[in-house]
C-alpha cells in the first residue's frame, strides 16, 4: 500500500500543467513541452521544473490585402497546475518585454525584470495553481461593456450603437459634451481606438481620457463646455474578444482599408465611414485622433509630411505634437515620427474629404517603457492616465482655451 501511495502521489505531483484560452481576449498558438525535470537546490529539497515553447497564434491570412503578412503579437493564456513549479517559457515571434501575469484573471502585474532571463524568455515559480499570462494587461470586451454602462449614466454622455460587427457585437460611440453649455462655436473632436486588437495600452489610455473628461476639474468642465467629443473606444469588438493581434477574426487589418470599396472591406470600417459621413454633414471635425499602441518603446504622433499634405497641415500636426510634449515627460521631440499620408489610412480618407479643416493624426502609446529607456518608467495604467491628462491639456492649448 505504501509504495502504491507514493506512486500515486508522485503522479499527482508530476501532473502536466494545462493550458487554455477559453475566455475574453484569450489566445495562444501551439504549445510544446520542451523539458520536465526535478531541481534539487539542497539534498532535502526539490522543485519541479517545466519548460515550454509557447507560440502565439497567427491572425488569419488577410483575404483582402493578400500581400500583408499576418501578425501574432498577442497572447493571453491560462495555465493550471503550476503552483510551486518552476516554469520556463520561450515565446517566439513576439517582442515580449516583461509581459503581465495574474492569479485571478482580474488583477495583472508585470513580470519582474529578473523573470526575463533571455530574449523572448521568462521563468518564474508561481505561488498559485492557476495563472493567466498576457502580452499586456488585457482590456477585455467585458471591461469595455462595463465602462460603457458606467459612462452612459453620466449626464454628459450619450451612447449610441452605430452598427454591428461581423459577429453582431454592437459598435458603440459616445457623444460627450456639456449639453447645457451655450458656447457658440463648439469644437468637434473625433477619437477612435482598438482597430488593432492587441493594443490594450491604447484602450487603457482612452478609458482614462474619458474618465477625466467626465470629472469635475476645471479642465474637464472647460473641454465639455467648448468641445463635442465623438468617441468610438472599440472599433473591432470581435477581434478584441477573440484575442486577435491586428485583425478582425476574418484576418482583415482595418487600418489599411479606408480606400477600399464596401465590397472589399469589413462591416466595422463601413460603420466608421458611414458615421463620419453622417456627423460631418453639418461640418468637419477640428481634430481626429486615431489611438494605437506600438511595440517600439516610446510614445509618438505620426506627423504627416508637408509633401503628402500641405505646409499648413504639417505645421498644425507638429503643433499638436509639440504641445503634448510640454505636458508630459513621457514624450520627447526625438520620439516624434513622420509618415507619408496615403488614402488607405483613416487620416488619408479624412484629408481627401476635409483637407486642412481636420487635423487627423495617429497617436501611439508603447507597451513596455517610455523614452526608449528600459531603466526609466514602464507603461502602466497609472502612467497612461498621466499621459491622457497631457493629451487633454494639449487639446486645450491647441484650441487656445485660456
Ligand atoms: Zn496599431
Amino acid at each position: 500500500m505504501t509504495s502504491l501511495f507514493v506512486v500515486a502521489m508522485a503522479a499527482v505531483a508530476f501532473a502536466s500543467p494545462e493550458f487554455d484560452t477559453d475566455f475574453d481576449t484569450g489566445s495562444v498558438g501551439r504549445v510544446t513541452e520542451l523539458d520536465s525535470t526535478w531541481y534539487h537546490p539542497t539534498p532535502n529539497d526539490s522543485i519541479e521544473v517545466r519548460a515550454y515553447l509557447i507560440r502565439p497564434r497567427w491572425d488569419p491570412r488577410n483575404p483582402v490585402d493578400t500581400t500583408l503578412l499576418p501578425s501574432c503579437r498577442w497572447f493571453h493564456f491560462r495555465m493550471t497546475g503550476v503552483r510551486d513549479k518552476w516554469i520556463f517559457m520561450t515565446i517566439p515571434y513576439t517582442e515580449v518585454r516583461r509581459p503581465f501575469y495574474s492569479y485571478d484573471g482580474e488583477n495583472y502585474v508585470r513580470f519582474d525584470a529578473t523573470d526575463g532571463i533571455y530574449p523572448q524568455g521568462l521563468q518564474k515559480i508561481f505561488t498559485r495553481d492557476t495563472v493567466y499570462i498576457a502580452y499586456h494587461e488585457p482590456y477585455t470586451h467585458a471591461r469595455h461593456a462595463a465602462k460603457l454602462h458606467e459612462w452612459d449614466a453620466s449626464p454628459h454622455v450619450h451612447v449610441d450603437t452605430i452598427g454591428y460587427s461581423d459577429n453582431d457585437r454592437p459598435v458603440a460611440m459616445l457623444t460627450l459634451t456639456d449639453t447645457a453649455s451655450t458656447w457658440k462655436e463648439k469644437r468637434r473632436v473625433w477619437i477612435h481606438s482598438r482597430v488593432h486588437t492587441s493594443e490594450a495600452p491604447a484602450a487603457w489610455h482612452l478609458e482614462s481620457l474619458v474618465d477625466e473628461l467626465l470629472g469635475e476639474t476645471s479642465l474637464a468642465r472647460r473641454l465639455r463646455q467648448r468641445v463635442e467629443f465623438y468617441i468610438v473606444p472599440q472599433t473591432n469588438p470581435d477581434g478584441v474578444e477573440g484575442g486577435y493581434s491586428r485583425s478582425t477574426p476574418t484576418g482583415v487589418n482595418m487600418e489599411v482599408n479606408w480606400d477600399h470599396p464596401d465590397s472589399l472591406t469589413v462591416p466595422e470600417v463601413r460603420i466608421l465611414k458611414r458615421t463620419l459621413d453622417s456627423l460631418t454633414s453639418t461640418g468637419p471635425f477640428d481634430v481626429a485622433l486615431n489611438m494605437h499602441s506600438q511595440s517600439t518603446p516610446f510614445v509618438t504622433y505620426w506627423v504627416h509630411s508637408a509633401r503628402s499634405t500641405s505646409v499648413a497641415m504639417h505645421r498644425r500636426k507638429l503643433q499638436l505634437s509639440a504641445l503634448t510634449m510640454t505636458h508630459t515627460p513621457y514624450y520627447r521631440r526625438i520620439d516624434q515620427r513622420t509618415s507619408t499620408l496615403a488614402p488607405r489610412y483613416f487620416e488619408g480618407w479624412m484629408w481627401d474629404k476635409f483637407g486642412e479643416a481636420t487635423v487627423a493624426v495617429t497617436f501611439e502609446t508603447p507597451y513596455s517603457y517610455y523614452r526608449n529607456d528600459p531603466e526609466g518608467t514602464w507603461v502602466s495604467r497609472a502612467t497612461l492616465k498621466k499621459l491622457a491628462h497631457a493629451n487633454l491639456l494639449a487639446l486645450n492649448d491647441f484650441f487656445q482655451f485660456f
